[in-house]
């Protein structure tokens, strides 16, 4: 049996290790773009999980309503099942991003896997979604947030970006639009990634209507607020610019 301190000590750092790999801003285990929360007037959503059935055709009806292009993070396994949807988001101008093939927990993924995971997804976007390899998209977005020191090195290796976000709606789980809208309202703050979900990771066909209906709230009220929505890549030419 181990000490109690030393027990007590190795938790600790279980307990330090785990939380700074999944909180969403912390920079400990690599760089990350997040936006510039706090400074100017834009936003950009952000959907992972889809493409998704019917949910994502109704984010787009809604994003066409508002005319705002968004970010979105697909998952290659329903890319390859739903490459319509993909298409329909490239036609009307959104960004895409790489959420990897299958959304496992890159914390306990091998290099070897991830590398599989970022390259299969890419395929099948190359292959299904955008019909241009030379289009690959440079954004990747780890499932869950989760990663380790390697996952953000290898993801920049290959090329990518690793986007995360600084405002979460909670709109993973089962909820409502009041819910959703009221997560928003509390954190926004000007340049901010608002993190939703149009799929959901377990199965294609997962309700998000209340992502949905929250995010026809959001436009009205912060567009008629002066803020403007923006894509990610376009978020990011600001910074350098
Ligand atoms: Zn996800």
């Amino acid at each position: 049996m181990l000490p109690a301190a030393i027990a007590t000590a190795s938790l600790a750092t279980a307990a330090f290790a785990g939380y700074h790999s999944l909180a969403w801003r912390s920079q400990l285990y690599g760089r990350t773009f997040i936006g510039t929360p706090g400074h100017g007037r834009k936003l950009a959503l952000t959907y992972d999980d889809g493409p998704n059935d019917p949910d994502t055709q109704l984010l787009l009806d809604v994003l066409a309503k508002h005319n705002v292009k968004a970010t979105f993070f697909l998952i290659g396994k329903y890319v390859q099942q739903r490459p319509d949807i993909v298409h329909r988001i490239a036609a009307e101008g959104h960004e895409i991003g790489n959420h990897t093939f299958t959304h496992p927990n890159l914390i306990v993924t091998s290099d070897s896997a991830l590398r599989g995971e970022l390259e299969s997804c890419a395929n099948s976007l190359a292959d299904f979604g955008r019909g241009f390899p030379s289009n690959r998209t440079r954004l990747f977005r780890p499932p869950f947030g989760a990663r380790r020191p390697s996952t953000l090195r290898i993801a920049r290796k290959l090329g990518y970006t690793p986007i995360m976000w600084s405002v979460t709606c909670f709109d993973w789980k089962s909820t409502t639009a009041d819910r959703v809208e009221a997560h928003v309202i509390r954190q926004i703050r000007g340049g901010d990634i608002i993190l939703m979900h149009d799929g959901g990771h377990k199965h294609l066909g997962t309700d998000r209507r209340h992502t949905v209906e929250a995010t026809d709230r959001i436009l009205t009220r912060y567009k008629s607020e002066g803020f403007d929505f923006v894509t990610v890549p376009e978020m990011m030419e600001d910074l350098s610019s």
